[in-house]
Order: C-alpha cells, then structure tokens, then sequence
C-alpha cells in the first residue's frame, strides 16, 4: 500500500518538476501553465474512457492505459471478476435448492406477510393446482374455501389445517411456520391415505360398537332376572354375580360412548339451532343433584338468567353431563360441586369445579385423549371409560366450543367450556 502511494506521488510529481524547470529556463509561467493544461487534458481523456468502458459494460476487457490508470483497470476488473463468480455460485445453489424442492413429495411454498405466493415447488403446484402466472396473487385468492380463508384470518398455525381439496379429491394438510425473513413457509401434504384409514378404523369402531349392543342388552337381562330372584342362584355365586354386573355395566357404557365418539367424529354437523341455557342446565339439576345426593354431595348451581347458545343441544349436554359426572366421581363425599353459567363481553362459559383430589399438570395436556387416565388401574376398577373428555373436547368443538383445565393437587380441578360470542349468530 505505503509502496503504491509513494509511486502514485512520483508520478504526480514529474510534471510538476517539468513546469517548474521550463518555466525556470524560459523565465516566465506560460510553459509551465501549458504543460499542466496538457496533464489536466490527459486526465479529463482517461476519465472519459473509464466512464465509456463502464457504460459498455464489456468489463473483462479493459482499454490500454499505462500508469495508475492501467492499476485502476486492473482492480476494477478484478472486482468485477470476484462479483461475477459470487453471483454464479449464488445462483447455483439458489437452482440446486429448487432441483432438490423439486423432488420432495412435500409441496412447499414461500408466501409474503399478506400471504401472497412467491415460490412453489412441482409437489405444491400439483397439491394446489398453481400455475406461474399465480404468483404474486394471495393464496386465499387462488384457493376460495372459508376453511382456508378463517385459518389464515385467525391466525392459529399451531395445529395444521386439513383441508379437502375438491379440485384434485384429495385431502391435505396444510401447516404454516412463519419465518425469520418476514413471511410464511407453507407445507403441503397429501393426507388421503391416512384419513381413509382414519375413517375406515372409525367406521370398524362404530360398526363392532353396534354389534355388540344387542349381545350386552341380552346379558344384561339375564343378570338383572339372576339378581331378581336370587334363590336362583347359590349365595356363593351372589359376589360373583354382583361383579358380572358391574362389568356389564361399563361395557355397556364403553359402547354407548364408543358410538357417540364415532357420531361427533364422523358425522357432518346437525343443523344448529338457539336453544336456552337455562333449562338444560335446569334439566341437568334434577338428574345430577340426585346423584350428588347419594354421594353426600351437594351441588350449588349459579346460572345467569337469559343464556342462550346456538349448537347442537344433545351433543353439548353430552359435554356438560360428562363434566358433572366426573367432578361428582372424582370427589370426596360430602365436598360440594360449584356449576357456573355465565356470560362476558366475548364470551359464554359454563364450569364445573369441584374440591376434588385435583391433577397434575404433567397429565393435563393428555386428558381429552381416548382411553387416558391419570391413575390406569384405580379408574378401570371405578368404572370409567377413559372417554368422557373426549367426547367433551369433539362434541365442544363441532359447536365452536373449547375446553380450559385448571387443576391443583390436593384443591380440585375446574373444567370450563367456553363459546365465542362472535360466533353465535343467534344472540337475545
Ligand atoms: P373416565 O371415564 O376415566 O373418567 P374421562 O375421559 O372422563 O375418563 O377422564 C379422563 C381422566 O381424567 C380420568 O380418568 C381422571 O383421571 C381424570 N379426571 C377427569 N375429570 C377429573 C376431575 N374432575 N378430577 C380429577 N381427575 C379427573
């Protein structure tokens, strides 16, 4: 650097030396002045031809020159060099990554804030039937289901949208992450197979559930005749009888809750209708207030007057029954069971909280799934089905509904049923 600069100087300095010793010579300025309008000349001209060179944009061959300007020729070129390999490498890897997208299964596509389309792999195109000239558009544009339009809106990419897509009969998942660098990636992923397995395994289910009522009924009368005339069987048998019963009991709870299960799971949605609060949950006191009795139990309801939901009625009392019947299970006797019934600005909740021996938090994510109980062995004994949450969380969510949990150990548990107000149409 330091060797370059003081060649730079010497160069500058010849023609100042020159000037200086002709001027000297000649005794007056005028050689001197010529001579540095003749430097200055040379380099407006080598100025002139740099910014030429530039414009035309052939950079790899630059024009003769000697001295600094030959250097800064020769550094801008290379320059020039450095940046042409960078964007070829750059655009390398930007065509492998598309090669490699390409021969994903996985349909993946870019989308900007507002949800535009900015890249999509082959997989994507096919899932989602785009097409080159659909980029740029909003993908709520290109694919016009409410589903998708309200998933987008809400904003709750946690869970992945499964989505039916009539144009190709296919039914796909659609999972979104947003990234780093403002926008979304979007994954794409046939699911048909699955979910016909989910509806085959489903339809198995409810089928063998069927089967069995009928063999379970005529089981269960010839205990109930047994246990009405007990000289009819020897007093030993008595216990063994009382078991058979019990048992039958559960199975044919176990049925009856496998068949709701797969009614909430599969069938489309009934036709909603308003319907009032109040007298269901009226209807429910007569029922529940005796089964609280006979535990000791007391059951204090505080219900707002003038609630109102829009749903399906059967399946959301299914909802609330299972959670009065839990919190009477799963409590001591004597300890009473608080039922609230009431309305905010945004929404409508019903709770059941009871002083119960409470849950821990570890298991709480996992109790709205089939079959799953905090303490297996105890709860098969007690008579449980392992499906009641479940069936709360389906029967909640075809009727727009969702579940809170709070539970302590040792305090009791509160179980809430929330409604958006927003979504009920019908409000008094
Ligand atoms: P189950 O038929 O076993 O009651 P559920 O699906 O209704 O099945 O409940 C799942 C599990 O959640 C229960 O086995 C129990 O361990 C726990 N559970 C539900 N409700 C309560 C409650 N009110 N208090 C304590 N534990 C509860």
């Amino acid at each position: 650097m330091i060797h370059t600069l003081s060649k730079d100087a010497l160069r500058m300095l010849w023609p100042l030396l020159l000037a200086a010793l002709t001027s000297q010579l000649a005794e007056n300025l005028w050689p001197a002045i010529a001579i540095l309008l003749l430097c200055l000349a040379w380099q407006i001209w080598q100025k002139w031809r740099l910014a030429r060179w530039l414009e035309r944009g052939d950079l790899l061959n630059p024009p003769h020159a000697s001295g600094l300007w030959e250097e800064y020729y020769t550094r801008l070129m290379h320059l020039f060099r450095f940046e042409q390999q960078a964007q070829k490498q750059l655009a390398d890897i930007i065509e492998r990554a598309r090669n490699a997208a390409n021969t994903l299964d996985e349909g993946i596509a870019l989308l900007t804030l507002d949800y535009r389309l900015v890249y999509y792999n082959r997989a994507a195109s096919e899932l989602l039937g785009l097409v080159s000239v659909d980029k740029g558009e909003t993908l709520t544009n290109l694919i016009r289901q409410p589903m998708l339009h309200e998933f987008f809106e809400q904003q709750e990419f946690a869970k992945p949208l499964l989505l039916n897509a009539t144009w190709n009969e296919r039914m796909l998942s659609l999972k979104v992450t947003p990234l780093i660098q403002e926008g979304y990636l979007l994954r794409i992923e046939d699911v048909t197979h699955v979910h016909k397995l989910e509806i085959l395994q489903r339809d198995f289910v409810a089928n063998v559930s069927h089967e069995l009522k009928t063999p379970i009924t005529v089981f269960k009368g010839s205990l109930e005749l047994l246990e009405e005339n007990p000289q009819a069987v020897t007093p030993s048998y008595h216990q063994l009888l009382k078991n058979m019963k019990q048992q039958s009991d559960r199975m044919e709870n176990l049925v009856a809750s496998l068949l709701l299960l797969a009614r909430l799971e599969g069938q489309k949605i009934p036709l909603r209708a308003p319907f009032s609060v109040n007298e269901l949950c009226r209807k429910m006191q007569t029922t529940f207030d005796a089964r609280a009795t006979q535990k000791g139990q007391t059951i204090l309801w505080h219900i707002d007057p003038d609630l109102h939901l829009v749903g399906v009625k059967d399946e959301i009392e299914s909802a609330f029954s299972n959670l009065l019947d839990n919190a009477i299970h799963y409590s001591p006797p004597n300890s009473p069971i608080d039922v609230y019934a009431y309305q905010s600005q945004q929404e409508l909740c019903f709770a059941v909280q009871d002083r119960g021996e409470g849950i821990a938090p570890e298991h709480i994510p996992h109790l709205t799934e089939r079959f799953y109980r905090v303490d297996k062995s105890r709860n098969r004994q007690s008579g449980g089905t392992g499906l009641g949450l479940a069936i709360v969380k389906y029967a909640l969510q075809r009727n727009g509904g969702k579940l809170n949990i709070a539970s302590q150990i040792g305090q009791g548990s509160r179980f809430s049923c929330t409604f958006p107000i927003a979504s009920q149409p019908f409000q008094k």
